[in-house]
């Protein structure tokens, strides 16, 4: 059975989009069948990926109007490993169009459960909005892997985050956990990078992850390229701590 998380936080540039197809390409490399779900209409990790967002012939739009199953709509990334439902523009019509229809925020939960069997892992790489789009990420998924910088107000950010995840918990997905936070574009010769990360750690204890993403030029790079920093330069500093958070993942689902 695959285990689905959704990488999530209502902040643009937090590096949602870096994580999902840095852990996707991670994930793929230690050995994992990997789906990567891009459900951001600008279609960062479908590019990231190495697929043309100009050039999808159907896309998890087409899925959540359910005028396509997932097995039609995925494309292959040969060169980094894993499976992309990808995105586009188009995605972004999906907010309106969904209004009103039944069991709206339960398209893509449906649509997964067909595809179940192909993969270990589905990742969602999340838009930065609590919207009807993110609440089908938060139905479908098993946990949410919520990207953070250690910065002054990420905790107030984290508030309404945490607060819809329980809402979802309560209401319509009960399986939701919150699997951890994790540190991302850290810094640690900035003092108050330390700080909050320290933190972190004693507010949420284990919830925060062991692995750390430092902050590091060719992660930011590799997109340009249509490639997760892992694939563009496997031996860069961030390819290696994506790496080994994709190996702490492995870990985490074992005792899940
Ligand atoms: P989000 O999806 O949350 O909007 P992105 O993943 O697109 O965030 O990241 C925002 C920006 O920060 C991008 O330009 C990305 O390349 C850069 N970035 C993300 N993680 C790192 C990192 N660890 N080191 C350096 N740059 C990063
Ligand atoms: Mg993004």
């Amino acid at each position: 059975m695959a285990k689905i998380f959704c990488v999530a936080n209502q902040k643009g540039g937090v590096g949602k989009t870096t994580t999902t197809v840095n852990l996707a390409a991670g994930l793929a490399k230690v050995g994992q069948r990997v789906l990567m779900v891009d459900l951001d209409p600008q279609g960062n990790a479908t590019m990231g990926s190495g697929i043309d967002k100009r050039q999808l012939r159907l896309s998890v739009y087409d899925v959540l109007l359910e005028s396509a199953s997932v097995v039609e709509a995925r494309a292959t990334s040969d060169k980094c490993g894993y499976d992309v439902l990808g995105a586009n523009r188009e995605l972004a019509g999906a907010e309106v169009e969904l209004v009103d229809v039944e069991r709206r925020e339960k398209r893509l939960k449906t649509a997964l459960a067909e595809a179940d069997a192909h993969y270990d892992f589905v990742l969602i790489d999340c838009p930065p909005s609590l919207s009807m789009l993110t609440l089908n990420g938060l139905c479908a998924a098993h946990g949410v892997i919520v990207p953070m910088q250690c910065e002054y107000f990420a905790l107030e950010g984290l508030t309404d985050l945490v607060n819809t995840i329980k809402q979802v918990h309560a209401n319509l997905n009960k399986d939701l956990l919150i699997i951890g936070l994790l540190r991302v574009m850290f810094d640690p010769r900035i003092t108050l990078q330390v700080q909050v990360s320290d933190q972190l750690k004693a507010h949420f204890g284990d919830k925060v992850f062991n692995s750390v993403i430092p902050r590091n030029v060719r992660l930011a790079e590799a997109p340009s390229y249509g490639l997760p920093g892992v694939t563009f330069d496997p031996s860069a500093r961030g390819s290696q701590a994506y790496v080994a958070f994709a190996e702490e993942m492995v870990q985490r689902i074992r005792s899940m």
